[in-house]
């Protein structure tokens, strides 16, 4: 049996040990072990096994780990699988990583029935964003039942994590006066859940209010047709005391099985897959472009004849294109 094959088999066995090797294989950059990893992930996909994929997005100190942490204790107590995966936009520059710091979840960490990974270091978001789907698939195969996928609310990277969930929740603290936390409207479209962490000790009644304050907002978006009634909701949490958790996860797998009562979950989950492929087909195209010396030395003076101003951005792209073909 080669390697690959074998590895494969030890994932879907449920080896915690060739599921860290897995994902080491998929972030790494050589190009014989993206061939490998190629394979491995057709391999897996005839596991056929699905996880509910989770997105979980705040800005830093909101209290997602300690949040992560509660729920995903509670969910493995339940006898539930639980990966975490996390997707850090500021380690794609500094090559760190929000959970290379091993106290972060320490509980969870411990726990034979979770795994966590932190965010693969790539030079872009896209990078990061294409390892993290085929992570999450590698999870899935591997028997998670849950696949939380964690990022910092900063940039792109919620649209993105949003992009490969099956439902997307937003974690939020208690705002100290009566305005909305100046979030996005984007963000708010997107989320399925709003949660309001910290309704504890002397932050309960701003939780509270905060909580009222959103679901107010909430009413006023525009209806999705992908959603049940009441959605998207938001509700108080506090992960410290572990209260509101139980509503949340309802909150969570209500939704996710209406959707997949609709037909939604499908729907959603066939139209990430035509998006994966169509970024794959992006990158590819730019890698393909890149490899060549000529046409890298041509997008290098094209892309300065568009800095200075004598090109523009269009016209520049279909020159590039046309010597490209030309050749
Ligand atoms: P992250 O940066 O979003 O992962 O946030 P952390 O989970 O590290 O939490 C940041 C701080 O908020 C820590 O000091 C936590 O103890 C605190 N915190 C997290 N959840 C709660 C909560 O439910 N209530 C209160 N009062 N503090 C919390």
């Amino acid at each position: 049996m080669n390697a690959v094959t074998e590895l494969a088999e030890k994932v879907i066995a449920g080896d915690r040990r060739a599921l860290a090797r897995a994902i080491t294989l998929i972030e790494s950059a050589r190009s014989d072990h993206r061939e490998d990893a190629d394979r491995l992930l057709e391999r897996l996909a005839a596991s056929g096994r699905q996880a509910l994929r989770v997105g979980l997005s705040g800005t830093p100190g909101v209290g997602k780990s300690t949040f992560i942490e509660s729920l995903g204790t509670r969910l493995t107590g339940q006898g539930l699988r639980v990966a975490v995966l996390a997707v850090d936009p500021s380690s794609t520059r500094s090559g760190g990583s929000i959970l290379g710091d091993k106290t972060r979840m320490e509980r969870l960490s411990r726990d034979p029935n979770a795994f966590i990974r932190p965010s693969p270091s790539q030079t872009t978001l896209g990078g990061v964003a294409r390892r993290t789907r085929e992570a999450v698939a590698v999870c899935e195969a591997a028997g998670f039942d849950v696949v939380l996928i964690e990022t910092v609310g900063v940039g792109q990277s919620e649209t993105m994590v949003a992009g490969m969930s099956d439902v997307f929740v937003l974690l939020l603290a208690p705002a100290g006066g009566d305005e909305l936390q100046g979030v996005k409207r984007g963000i708010m479209e997107i989320a399925d859940l709003i949660l309001v962490n910290k309704a504890d000790g002397e932050l309960l009644p701003a939780a509270m209010r905060t909580c009222a304050d959103y679901a107010g907002a909430l009413r006023l978006l525009r209806k999705r047709p992908e959603d049940p009634p009441g959605f998207p909701k938001a509700l108080a949490v506090s992960a410290l005391s572990e209260t509101g958790l139980d509503a949340a996860w309802e909150a969570i797998t209500g939704l996710a099985e209406w959707r997949r009562d609709a037909g939604v979950w499908a729907a959603r989950r066939a139209a990430q897959a035509r998006a994966w492929f169509e970024d794959e087909v992006r990158h590819a195209l730019l890698q393909e472009l890149a490899s060549d010396p000529a046409t890298r030395a041509e997008m290098t003076r094209l892309g300065a004849a568009v800095e200075a101003g004598t090109a523009a951005p269009r016209a520049a792209a279909r020159a590039l294109l046309e010597t490209r073909r030309r050749r």
